[in-house]
């Protein structure tokens, strides 16, 4: 399992299910909407409806990712 550099106590983490490496894991906010599996490092994108889903992300989220994201 990778290790990222996450403060834990700071930021949002939730459990859920990755698609990309198809495994239950603790899915970290780096920004509003957007959640990256601690497993394997892959960005998703959270989707309210009733319940929240996990997406995954198109080439647009990407680019808004490289734009918005890796502030903290
Ligand atoms: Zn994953």
């Amino acid at each position: 399992m990778k290790k990222l550099s996450f403060n834990f106590q700071n930021i949002d983490t939730v459990q859920g299910y990755c698609h990309q490496c198809d495994e239950e894991s603790i899915l970290v906010a780096i920004v509003t909407e957007f959640y990256r599996c601690t497993n394997c490092g892959a960005d998703t994108k959270q989707h309210i409806n009733g319940k929240i889903r996990y997406i995954q992300l198109t080439d647009a989220d990407k680019e808004w990712l490289r734009k918005n994201g890796e502030k903290r």
